[in-house]
């Protein structure tokens, strides 16, 4: 018998919180859950670990028949949860990817391999607004490393400041 972690009596129930009052009894089902979820990710942890040979073929051929549009529709829900941002797409509410790179005007294109400065990227335009209709956008590669997450009055400063530096040499 050990003392309930949330009202102190003696118990022998498991995860050491009894289900006498109301408070322990919703402890011990969060601590029931939180046993069995752990243990549900490790179990899927590990078999994707020991089955990736066999499963990552599988994604790509998924994400390849479904297209880009559609993986970066999932990477992008994933992205949201990891970095707590707004998420509020559909896969048919995705914007289509131009043919021209809207910042800067070169040609968008996807090639086997290694992405080029020309492979589109998805993009959130402010990036802490998260992915919501408004805010999204497909840019080139180059354009997406050149910007990264700088602000707008970052990227003229930048400019500004390149280019006395240039005409000043
Ligand atoms: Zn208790």
């Amino acid at each position: 018998m050990k003392p309930c972690k949330v009202c102190n009596k003696l118990t022998r129930s498991k995860y050491g919180i009894c289900k006498r009052l109301p408070e322990c009894l919703s402890a011990y089902q969060k601590a029931c859950y939180n046993a069995h979820a752990e243990a549900y990710r490790a179990g899927s942890l590990k078999f994707y670990q020991a089955h990736r040979e066999q499963i990552l073929p599988k994604q790509h051929a998924n994400y390849k028949r479904r297209g880009p549009v559609y993986a970066a529709f999932n990477s992008a829900k994933n992205k949201s949860v990891r970095l707590g941002i707004p998420f509020d797409l559909t896969p048919s509410t995705m914007p289509v990817i131009p043919s021209v790179c809207p910042i800067l005007g070169i040609k968008l294109a996807w090639t086997e391999g290694p992405r080029t400065n020309n492979t589109p990227s998805f993009d959130r335009i402010i990036p802490t607004l998260g992915y919501i209709p408004e805010n999204v956008w497909w840019i080139s590669w180059r354009a997406n490393r050149l910007k990264c997450d700088a602000t707008p009055a970052e990227l003229m400063r930048i400019a500004i400041v390149v280019a006395q530096k240039v005409n000043a040499a």
